[in-house]
């Protein structure tokens, strides 16, 4: 039988990772940068701050001038100037002198610490000191946030607001970024009917394509939808070489053991076939190869499938190509809340949500789990994933769980209002 052809889900993702190519870069502003990915190592040519400067409003002096003050032997300092910030002072302070400093104003010659406004008491032409500090107090240093000649964003880092907010105080206004990956989808199926086309009696609406689009969207590429090819050779070869275009090709249905499944035959007459089948549970047939240099993945027609097998093998080679260094989901470990039994030799994702009681994180299956039900991963936080070899799980084991949507993660609890 075909079981021979089948190969264990972690070498189906090895074999795809090896043949994938990273895709160029491009620069871009600032403003187009965000949720990009970083094409480049980023360098600080300077101390971020670059002068010592004052982390208060008050008066920057000479430590031994407040050594031993209190408030019963206070000691009166002369101003010499008030400095805002944006301005640097042009003397020296010496002893028994102060300058009235803002927060952030670069620190005078000659001081080495700044008291607060409120430990002091102004008067005419001079500041009333009131307590003593350590030495160096409320200084920012030079460089204590990016020392000059620090790496401090490196290729392949996600950029997000913080990285943003950097790169400008670097002056950074345009940066190399990987470009995105162009992603070609194509549904197959006589059967299958556009979502805005009149009802047909026995037709079916096509979902996969817009399920994927989303998928392609939420790992950073561009979707490009080739709409349906009908069940015909001409057909669907003509849309797949129109989806050469892109950088890389996804099909839906038609690559099973039925007398219209075509996707695999064209395949290996277009390109090369790297492999057929995946042993795993839902999404077993699967066929990967390249046409002309481009990747293909002909991923299986029912929606939850498609969808899953989109998310085990097409995520880490988008990721891949779009200069990701993290291609995988993250890791669960939660106790499963009720039996499941499963087929032996089958990897096994069932879609579960995640949640916590008393501290213990707990899974817990979204129901029916058949391959057309796709209201079981719009309930889905993630899957709990079951390796090949069992064939029951019991309530209460610990089970490996891949987290797909944190934000229905934590929307599903109580949030939390800091006091
Ligand atoms: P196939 O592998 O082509 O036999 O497809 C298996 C089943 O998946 C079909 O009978 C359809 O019910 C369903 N299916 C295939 N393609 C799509 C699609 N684009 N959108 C929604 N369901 C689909
Ligand atoms: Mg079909």
């Amino acid at each position: 039988m075909h079981r021979k052809t089948m190969i264990p889900v972690h070498e189906a993702i090895q074999r795809i990772i090896e043949q994938i190519p990273k895709l160029g870069k491009e620069r871009v502003g600032i403003l187009q940068a965000q949720g990009r990915v970083l094409g480049e190592d980023i360098f600080s040519s300077r101390n971020i701050p670059p002068w010592d400067n004052s982390a208060m409003d008050g008066y920057a002096l000479r430590y031994p001038d407040i050594q031993k003050v209190s408030a019963d032997n206070p000691v009166f300092l002369k101003v010499l100037s008030d400095l805002p910030a944006g301005r640097v002072f042009e003397g020296v302070v010496g002893p028994g002198q102060a300058v009235r400093i803002m927060t952030g104003a670069p620190l005078p010659e000659g001081t080495d610490t700044v008291v607060p406004v409120e430990e002091t008491a102004k008067m005419e032409g001079r500041v009333k000191i009131l307590s003593s500090l350590p030495l160096g107090s409320n200084i920012r240093r030079a460089g204590e946030d990016v020392q000059a000649g620090e790496k401090v964003l490196a290729e392949g880092m996600i950029l997000r607001a913080p990285h943003m907010g950097m790169l400008a105080s670097l002056r950074r206004s345009g940066i190399y970024v990987f470009q995105r990956p162009r992603v070609a989808i194509l549904s197959t199926g006589d059967e299958l009917l556009e979502i805005d086309e009149p009802w047909q009696e026995g037709k079916i609406i096509n979902s996969n394509s817009y399920s994927m689009a989303g998928q392609v969207i939420e790992c950073g590429g561009v979707p490009i939808l080739l709409g349906i090819a009908r069940d015909r050779l001409e057909e669907l070869s003509a849309k797949m070489q129109e989806g050469l275009v892109a950088d890389i090709l996804i099909t839906t249905g038609g690559v099973s053991v039925g007398d219209y499944d075509f996707v695999k035959g064209l395949l290996k007459e277009m390109g090369q076939m790297s492999f057929w089948k995946v042993a795993m549970r839902p999404g077993q047939p699967l066929a990967f190869g390249k046409i002309a240099g481009k990747p293909l993945f002909g991923l299986p027609g029912n929606p939850v499938s498609c969808m899953v097998s989109f998310e085990q093998f097409v995520r880490p080679a988008l990721l891949k190509m779009a200069g990701f260094h993290h291609l995988f989901r993250p890791s669960l470990t939660a106790v499963l809340k009720e039996d499941i039994s499963k087929k032996a030799g089958l990897t096994s994702f069932v879609r579960c949500r995640f949640f916590y009681e008393r501290g213990v994180l707990y899974s817990s299956t979204t129901g029916e789990q058949g391959s057309g039900i796709l209201s079981s991963m719009v309930k889905a936080h993630g899957f709990i994933v079951l390796p090949a070899e069992k064939t029951l799980l019991r309530a209460g084991e610990e089970v490996r769980g891949m987290l797909l949507d944190p934000y229905l993660f934590y929307t599903s609890k109580p949030t939390y209002l800091p006091e």
